[in-house]
């Protein structure tokens, strides 16, 4: 007989004794307390802050997104019933198609059910309808669109990260006829660092290659509608895909691309991660719908995004913590080790009731382990002063450095 479950077992405990095994908090976000929540511990229920969500922008939690959730879930019902092609498409994503082709000044845009199911068929099927394709992609992509870059089965030269020179090399080596797809982010969400956009669409043009933008940790943070930074860098134009995710800033489920009609129609048809998956509920439409057309007027949100960035990034800096500089949302707090990295987490949330999710291989590389925080425009005063506090406090116990130029200039 085999012994079936040894198998799973085995591949457990080698993640384990490579520090790799993840543990998620029990966390209940409370409407309205942003970004406040119940950490249901194993000792009971206890009030946390949350300092690593991804919705940005608080807009899961936004009276207009909960409000077209609530009145479209009561009108049309909780689910779509299918996959498109089976059940016709809803109509609120007929609008919300339309209000994203608009966002980003495109001709039409294509609803996924996640960002990474937009990538990973996205990308394969796009370079699959592109005769011996050779895809250029950026180092530091995310899984879902090296995921996607597999798939399709064409060759693929990776290019160092956001290197203009390395991408340029390739680009030259490469038949001038032989179509091309270069494949990269806006913001890369580990580091908070960004690419050159129009660098790369000028070589783009040069060359006679697409681009494909990942603008999952921009969307609805940049640019004067929220575009994102090729909104803001007056490149939106020039880039042949943009795709986003809605489930980050603009705190729903689902994801997306957008650009000529030509290229989403032959998406729509040929995509089976479109095609064999049924769509969005409608209630998530709505609602992703209401905060995308919400963030295109409103200009609070983000600004105050920044600013609060700005007090946590000197604030830490100043207690010499050793934040990794950056120019965009994300505060990486270098801490260099798997263990004390999950230790500076549990410490955290057990003793300051403060929630940042340790950063370990692979998310990123060996060495680099980190605490991501992602203040956003809700994190109050206190509540940063606090988190500064409880860092000190965590580091010196766990021993870790502390950034020796930044306490001397105290
Ligand atoms: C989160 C993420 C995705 C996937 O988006 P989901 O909507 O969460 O599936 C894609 N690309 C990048 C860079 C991401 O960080």
């Amino acid at each position: 007989m085999i012994n079936y479950n040894l198998y799973f077992a085995d591949a457990l405990a080698s993640l384990r004794q490579e520090r790799r095994y993840r543990v998620f908090a029990d966390l209940e976000r409370i409407a309205g307390r942003f970004p406040r929540a119940i950490w249901h511990s194993p000792a009971g229920p206890r009030d946390v802050v949350v300092w690593c969500s991804n919705d940005y922008l608080g807009m899961g939690q936004h009276p207009k997104v909960i409000g077209a959730m609530i009145e479209t879930a009561t009108r049309m019902g909780a689910g779509a019933g299918g996959t498109r092609n089976i059940s016709g498409t809803n109509h609120p994503l007929v609008g919300l198609e339309r209000e994203l082709a608009d966002l980003h000044r495109k001709e039409a845009a294509l609803v996924f059910t996640s960002g990474y199911v937009s990538n990973e068929t996205g990308i394969s099927t796009l370079a699959r309808l592109l005769p011996n394709c050779l895809i250029l992609s950026d180092s530091l992509n995310h899984n879902s669109m090296i995921e996607g870059i597999r798939q399709s089965g064409c060759e693929k030269k990776v290019f160092r990260h956001n290197d203009i020179l390395h991408l340029e090399e390739l680009l030259w080596a490469a038949e001038p006829q032989r179509p091309k797809l270069i494949v990269f982010e806006s913001i890369y969400s580990m580091d908070g660092d960004i690419a050159p956009i129009n660098a790369i669409c000028d070589l783009a043009k040069r060359y006679g290659a697409m681009t494909y933008l990942d603008e999952v940790h921009a969307v609805g943070m940049y640019g004067q509608r929220g575009g994102g930074v090729a909104e803001r860098d007056g490149a939106m134009g020039r880039v042949d895909v943009i795709e986003g995710t809605l489930a980050k800033a603009f705190g729903c489920l689902g994801g997306y691309i957008a650009g000529k009609a030509e290229l989403v129609d032959a998406i729509r048809s040929y995509a089976p991660g479109f095609i064999f998956t049924s769509a969005l509920p409608p209630p998530v439409c709505a609602a992703a719908s209401a905060a995308i057309r919400h963030l295109k007027t409103s200009n609070w949100e983000r600004e105050r995004q920044q600013d609060r960035v700005a007090r946590v990034k000197a604030i830490l800096g100043a207690a010499g913590l050793p934040v990794a500089a950056n120019d965009t949302h994300i505060v990486p707090i270098l801490v260099g080790d798997p263990d004390k990295c999950t230790m500076a987490s549990d410490f955290l949330l057990e003793e300051h009731g403060i929630y940042i999710q340790p950063i370990n291989y692979p998310t990123v590389p060996k060495g680099t382990e980190r605490l991501r925080i992602t203040p956003s425009p809700y994190h109050d005063e206190a509540q940063t002063d606090l988190l500064a506090e409880a860092l000190v406090d965590v580091w010196q116990r766990l021993d870790l450095p502390f950034n020796e130029r930044a306490l001397a200039a105290e």
